[in-house]
């Protein structure tokens, strides 16, 4: 049986690798930063609540992590937590650059002195390349971060490569355009459209408030990018991959396309504040998907829209059978 680490298993990649890897044997073992106050809800909507084994570290703690690496032996390493927002990290720049750094060099390190055969994925981000002057992003594009989150994940993935060039540690980079899933957090764009938008679907009053609608992503399903990440790691050689759908939608579409399926007015209930907007914003960013797809023999071929569909239907049949009891922006 493979041991297998997931750090950010309490977010919504986590769960669902987490769930992958159970499903294919792994014994995994889930690292967050204070056990006391996890929610256990994402395990338990996955039904994988009493099979994951929740463990309390500190990543910004080498001496934790070595503790971490040296109990555990894992084969595999996933690194998937952060602070993720963008838009948070204007708001905490230090902490982010620091979390978002730090940790990654704290467990390559605990891996090059406890045991280096241990494989390990990064959960790198599209925002690294940011100011685009060509689309679609490759491997080769040059990285112009628009963010603290941005320059925190581009620290991030250089340090992975410098372990993986300097100390042959099977270490890659996961470039993950956006994904999004029923069990994302509440404060990110998609989820928060389509949960408010559910919520008050009969209250004519309502406004819907958002930032800048006038910007395009490259928007993907979270349980087939965590397929992804797993079939990085199972490659003969260690390498960077881009993961992503391989088109963009300007965000004013979507909003768009959950207000006609909810009979939401656009016209009357969609209120954009000014305040709501970054600092600077990526205007358009799609990712090339081919070679991972080659690669990795990776069969992502959904389109947004339907992905859109699916959420609004799992959100609203969830709503229904809860009573809205869960709020993702919270962690209670
Ligand atoms: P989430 O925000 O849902 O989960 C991240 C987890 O990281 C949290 O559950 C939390 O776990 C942990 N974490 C967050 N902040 C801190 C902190 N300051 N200190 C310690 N731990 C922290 O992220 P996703 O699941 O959506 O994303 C997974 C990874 O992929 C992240 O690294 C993200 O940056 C990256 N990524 C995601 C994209 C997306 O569209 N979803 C796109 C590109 C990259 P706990 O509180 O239990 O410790």
């Amino acid at each position: 049986m493979k041991t297998a680490i997931i750090t950010g298993i309490t977010g919504q990649d986590g769960a669902y690798l987490a769930k992958l890897l159970l499903e294919k044997g792994y014994k995994v073992i889930g690292v967050t930063r204070n056990i006391s106050k996890i929610s256990n809800f994402r395990f338990q909507y996955l039904n994988i609540a009493n099979a994951v084994q929740i463990v309390e570290y500190d990543l910004m703690d080498l001496s934790s992590v070595i503790k971490l690496i040296r109990e555990y032996k894992p084969d595999e390493f996933y690194n998937l937590a952060a602070q993720s927002s963008v838009g948070q990290s204007f708001a905490q720049p230090i902490g982010t650059l620091h979390f978002n750094i730090i940790s990654v060099l704290n467990i390559l390190e605990g891996i090059r002195l406890m045991n280096p055969s241990t494989r390990f994925y990064q959960a790198s981000s599209s925002e690294m390349f940011g100011k685009v002057a060509n689309l679609p992003v490759t491997l080769q594009t040059q990285m112009h971060p628009l963010s603290p989150y941005a320059i925190s994940k581009a620290s991030a993935h250089w340090i992975v490569v410098n372990y993986r060039e300097a100390y042959g540690i099977f270490a890659c980079n996961g470039i993950l355009f956006n994904h999004e899933s029923f069990l994302r957090e509440g404060n990110f764009f998609v989820k928060k459209v389509i949960r408010e938008s559910i919520l008050n679907r009969n209250n004519p009053g309502w406004k819907l408030q958002v930032g800048n609608l006038n910007v395009k992503r490259d928007f993907g399903y979270s349980p087939k990018f965590v397929e992804a990440m797993w079939l990085i790691i199972q490659q003969e050689k260690p390498r960077d991959l881009i993961i992503c759908s391989g088109k963009s939608i300007l965000l004013h579409n979507i909003v768009e396309h959950i207000f006609s399926r909810l009979n939401l007015d656009i016209k009357t209930q969609l209120l954009i504040d000014e305040k709501l907007f970054r600092p600077v914003d990526i205007e358009d960013i799609y990712g090339d998907n081919t070679e991972s797809k080659a690669v990795l023999n990776w069969d992502y071929d959904l389109d947004f829209m339907d992905v859109l569909d699916l959420l609004i239907e799992e959100e609203r049949r969830f709503l229904e059978s809860s009573g809205s009891q869960w709020n993702p922006g919270n962690k209670n």
